[in-house]
């Protein structure tokens, strides 16, 4: 079989299934079990598969069928241009957390941010396999053109180049779950970030104070995670994603209990479900959080609120 027969094969299969991005998948499927890239196939969509390979392919093309989604069959994940190992302990990083991550870069940019021993304290609560508090330690200091989000080009890979520390940021990253732990370990090693991972339940193992709080926690109503597309609903950790009752849960929480671990003006900031940013605006000012601003995604939608603690 011709890769080109492999690959429409792939896609039409996929589509048959269901897969929302079918073509796109096929692709990524083929250049993962094959190493054949689109460069590679238009250069000879003639090619003969090898056996070995077309059999990778396949075995692929069947868990993508079955729903498995695409970044648990090859492991990984692209996040602000750089590769994160994943599994099914810690919650594929988002393109939308990219917002996120650029607005805290902003912040960590301002000369009011507090900083304790010439250092700045950064703390990312419910880190999962660590894409918030490695990608803001990897670019904190860099100029912004120097960045790729997912839409770019190429990702630094896994062994990409040491980010040097032009400003001293200092970074932990805190989660219930030691097996998402552990993918944020291998997480930094891969891409030679120092950074520190404390188990416990949201607080309880974190001490001293940061410039920054940031956070994705679990956020989506218990009822209605089971409305969820399959690939979220089955193979991200529910753990990642429950945020109980009403969906506040762990902003009630966190907005409550960082006020001991923000240095005074340090700043809290969250992602958020797209109808939450009311709500979570009020619990922080009720907190008597200060500054609170609402950011959208690039669909326009609510999603990141952050403010800042003075005292
Ligand atoms: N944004 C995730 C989703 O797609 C939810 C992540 C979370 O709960 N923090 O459902």
């Amino acid at each position: 079989m011709t890769i080109r027969d492999a690959y429409k094969e792939g896609r039409e299969e996929l589509k048959l299934a269901g897969i929302p991005d079918a073509g796109l998948d096929a692709w990524y499927l083929m250049e993962y079990a094959t190493g054949i890239g689109r460069a590679a196939y238009y250069a000879n969509p003639d090619r003969e598969l090898a056996k070995k390979d077309r059999e990778k392919y396949r075995a692929c093309l069947e868990k993508r069928k079955k729903h498995i989604p695409l970044q648990h069959i090859t492991g990984e994940q692209e996040f602000m241009g750089l590769l994160f190992s994943v599994n099914k302990h810690v919650l594929i990083p988002r393109q939308d957390t990219e917002i996120l991550v650029e607005e805290a870069l902003k912040l960590a940019d301002k000369d009011m941010i507090p900083c304790e021993n010439g250092k700045m304290r950064i703390l990312d609560m419910c880190t999962g396999s660590g894409c918030i508090l490695l990608s803001m330690l990897y670019y904190i200091g860099k100029p912004a053109n120097g960045r790729s989000l997912t839409q770019g080009e190429s990702p630094a890979g896994k062994a990409g180049e040491t980010a040097l520390d032009p400003i001293a940021a200092e970074g932990i990253g805190a989660d219930i779950s030691e097996k998402a732990l552990l993918t944020a370990r291998r997480n930094a090693d891969d891409l030679g970030i120092k950074a520190e991972f404390v188990q416990g339940d949201l607080f309880e193992n974190v001490s001293g104070r940061f410039a920054l709080i940031l956070s994705n926690p679990p956020y989506i109503r218990t009822e209605e995670i089971g409305l969820l597309q399959e690939e979220v609903r089955l193979h991200d950790p529910r753990e990642a994603l429950d945020g109980k009752e009403d969906g506040l849960y762990f902003y009630r929480r966190i907005i409550k209990e960082a006020k001991d671990y923000l240095l005074p003006g340090g700043y809290l900031v969250f992602e958020i479900g797209y109808d939450q940013a009311e709500a979570v605006r009020n619990l922080m000012s009720e907190s008597r959080y200060t500054d609170i601003t609402v950011k959208k995604d690039l669909a326009g939608l609510d999603r990141i609120v952050c403010g800042r603690y003075i005292k």
